[in-house]
């Protein structure tokens, strides 16, 4: 068993053989059994399989492989290994499932498994009849097996797999009820995806937010692939809000590369910029914009990730400009970003680390807003009329109607005569107005799609 099976709560199958145990058990566990019998073989060595039960995870256990059947256990007797089943079912599961046969009824090794496990846990236990094939059967288990002791047996057939999910239900009920199934994992929020080239100080970024007093690390980092993931909590005045972390390793220039870890290195970032929801992208910003960090932006911009531009070292770049003036070189040399909120920081002193947080609260705000059709259209309408997209030959763009489908990032579709018709120029222009009049400052980029339709509907520009 490794280590994750054993944090698993325990589901134990127990039974006289020949009830349909092992049936019960390949079904439940799915495909994986078939593994499990080729890897054990007739001394059935592996009797525990982990297994997904309408999205919980557990572990499977034949008790009645553990003991009585295997080949070391042969002069074991009888009635001695459906003892050590049943203790050893009852000691380590959560839940246990007794397998009885619907159609021969109580049998005096029933009575014996009665009797064991009356003098355990009898709240443990599930009874489930199987064979149950037909209604008859179905009905006549319950006359048959309910006792005071025991709940109502459940009929099951695992040859017409009936009764089955009334089982897993009253599997997972009993692991509830005596505390068995770990609580849901902490919900890990949106992923923010700390970027820059090596230096900037995004670790000392990463170190300098964990050490804010309104942030709480949840649980413990996991190493992935690509970075270090840290789930966190920032804590506001009315609730916690859950972030993870993923602290990069810093990115190389792609042309400069030349060992394979450099290499490996470069695409651990790129995963990282795909999988994050939104990401600070870190700049020194004592030595302004580099071709680098340009390269890092474009990586994010060509995702389309919502993004923060943090200039660090903000102690020394303060020395030598004011912060407007510092906003308007990264702004001038990071166009294609003006999305994306600036803040000048100083991971060393924790200066502006607070307004750091707060710009993200505005993203997530924003990232929940959508703008009534009746409303971008309106402003589509009076945008085309100030501002019409520029003649190609002797034809237009026009606008038939707008409509927001998707946040975050916002994406808008945009219903034209003919989107061949639009230039790059005037879309960015677009996607820039409505940027700036609905998601000003946020983080969030536009996305605009153009899609061309007949001429069936009124036009909003002529
Ligand atoms: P990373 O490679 O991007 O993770 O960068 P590090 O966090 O390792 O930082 C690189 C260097 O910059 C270290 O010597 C840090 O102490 C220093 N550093 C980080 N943040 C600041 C800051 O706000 N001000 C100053 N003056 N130095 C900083």
């Amino acid at each position: 068993m490794t280590s994750d099976q054993q944090e698993l709560p325990v589901v134990a199958i127990v039974g006289r053989p020949n009830v349909g145990k092992s049936s019960l058990f390949n079904i439940l566990a799915g495909k994986r059994i078939s593994i499990v019998h080729e890897e054990s073989g007739v001394t059935r060595d592996r009797v525990a399989v982990p297994v997904e039960i309408d999205g919980v995870h557990l572990l499977l256990v034949d008790t009645g492989g553990l003991h009585g059947s295997s080949s070391q256990d042969q002069d074991v007797p009888y009635g001695e290994s459906v003892r050590r089943q049943v203790e050893a079912a009852v000691s380590e599961a959560g839940c246990v499932v007794w397998v009885v046969d619907a159609g021969c009824g109580f049998t005096a090794v029933d009575n014996d498994i009665a009797d064991m496990l009356r003098r355990r846990e009898t709240g443990k236990v599930l009874i489930a009849a199987n064979k149950a094939d037909n209604r008859q059967l179905a009905e006549a288990v319950e006359s048959e097996y309910l006792t005071n002791e025991f709940e109502a047996p459940i009929p099951i057939s695992c040859s017409h797999h009936s009764g089955l999910s009334e089982l897993n239900e009253r599997i997972l009920d009993k692991l509830r009820s005596f505390g068995n199934l770990p609580q849901s994992p902490p919900e890990s929020g949106m992923r923010l995806a700390v970027l820059g080239r090596p230096n900037v100080g995004k670790s000392s970024l990463v170190n300098a937010l964990l050490g804010e007093d309104r942030v709480l690390v949840s649980s413990t980092a996991g190493t992935t692939r690509d970075a270090v993931d840290i789930p966190i909590e920032v804590v506001t005045d009315e609730k916690r809000v859950p972030f993870t972390l993923i602290d990069t390793g810093g990115l190389r220039q792609r042309r400069r590369v030349d060992t394979a870890v450099e290499l490996f290195s470069v695409m651990r970032a790129e995963n990282a910029v795909k999988r994050c929801d939104a990401a600070i992208l870190v700049l020194d910003g004592s030595e302004g914009v580099t071709a680098q960090d340009r390269r890092v932006a474009r990586l994010v911009r060509s995702f389309n990730k919502p993004c923060l531009l943090a200039a660090n070292k903000w102690d020394l770049a303060g020395r030598e400009m004011k912060m407007r003036q510092l906003q308007s070189r990264v702004e001038h040399e990071l166009p294609f970003m003006n999305y994306a909120p600036f803040i000048a920081l100083c991971a060393l002193s924790g200066y502006n680390l607070q307004r750091l947080l707060d710009t993200l609260f505005t993203l997530i705000d924003y990232s929940k807003s959508k703008i009534p059709t009746p409303l971008l259209n309106q402003f589509l309408h009076d945008l085309a009329a100030r501002h019409p997209a520029p003649p190609q030959g002797k034809r237009r763009l026009k606008f038939f109607y707008g409509v927001m489908v998707d946040n975050p990032p916002p994406r808008v579709v945009l219903f034209v005569n003919d989107h061949k018709l639009c230039r790059a120029n005037y879309r960015d222009f677009i996607s820039n107005q409505l940027q700036a009049a609905f998601f000003p400052k946020s983080g969030l980029p536009v996305c605009l799609e153009l899609r061309s339709r007949r001429r069936e509907e009124t036009f909003l520009s002529n």
